[in-house]
């Protein structure tokens, strides 16, 4: 833990779920026992949001999976900032691999995304990440860089923003990063905020590790200086594998 505030652990549910499962999930994850400093946040499905906003115990805070890039309007299929504040999101999720390499993001539009859900009052967890084949050529602080430079390229202020480093080739496969891999990154990351921010925000922002983070593997990477909590996907499925996750700093 290098960054300064809590750890943090976020679930992105991603486009998984039922009325049923999650109502399950979040009777989980309220009876489970999350060590209190921890920021723990969820993005449920949007459509489930407001169920899970009515059930969960308000120690979890809640999150979009993504937000419109300006005001809403005439914009069919997408949700707002200002929609997600009105439900009760504090956070959401920006930069995502499966956004970048699946509907087609670009590091410019999500800059803009990111800058504008924090003019509105979310909390960003802004995701980069580099594929298989970068990593293999060599490019991943390439690329990594280029994607943060994005974010720092438009953002207003780096107050609420945590970086969530996702290497595409660990996300959803099994495949986690090692605990060196993750910490050199994450280590380069911070040292590349020093460098074209600020040395105060390269020491209080938070930057977190996603790619196939289980209730296996987190208390390994947890013990790492520079990885300050998670972004998990599949286990976060599992109310009780999330928790262990959660509690895997201590
Ligand atoms: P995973 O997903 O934990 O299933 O690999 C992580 C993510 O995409 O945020």
């Amino acid at each position: 833990m290098a960054g300064t505030g809590k750890f943090f652990v976020g679930g992105n549910w991603k486009c998984n779920g039922t009325k049923d499962s999650i109502s399950k999930l979040v009777s989980d994850l309220n009876a489970a026992k999350l060590e209190p400093d921890v920021d723990v946040v969820v993005a449920p499905p949007f459509v489930y949001i407001d169920q899970v906003k009515s059930s969960l115990a308000d120690r979890v805070e809640i999150s979009g999976q993504n937000s419109w890039v300006g005001k809403g309007g005439a914009f069919t299929g997408e949700i707002s900032v200002e929609q997600l504040k009105d439900i009760g999101c504090k956070w959401v999720i920006l930069g995502h691999s499966e956004r970048r390499h699946i509907i087609g993001e670009d590091d410019k539009f999500i800059g803009k995304k990111a800058a504008y859900a924090l003019n509105g009052g979310l909390g960003v967890i802004a995701c980069i990440g580099e594929l298989l084949e970068e990593r293999e050529a060599g490019k991943t602080f390439d690329v990594c860089f280029q994607q943060l430079k994005a974010y720092a390229d438009s953002v207003p202020s780096w107050d609420n923003i945590v970086i969530a480093y996702e290497p595409v080739w660990a996300i959803g496969t099994g495949k986690v990063a090692t605990p060196q891999q993750a910490q050199e990154v994450h280590a380069a990351l911070r040292d590349w905020l020093r460098k074209n921010v600020s040395g105060e925000i390269a020491s209080k922002t938070r930057i977190i590790y996603g790619g196939s983070v289980n209730g296996g593997n987190s208390a390994e990477l947890a013990k790492q200086e520079d990885i300050d909590g998670f972004l998990v996907g599949g286990a976060s499925l599992k109310g009780p594998e999330f928790a262990i996750i959660v509690n895997s700093v201590t």
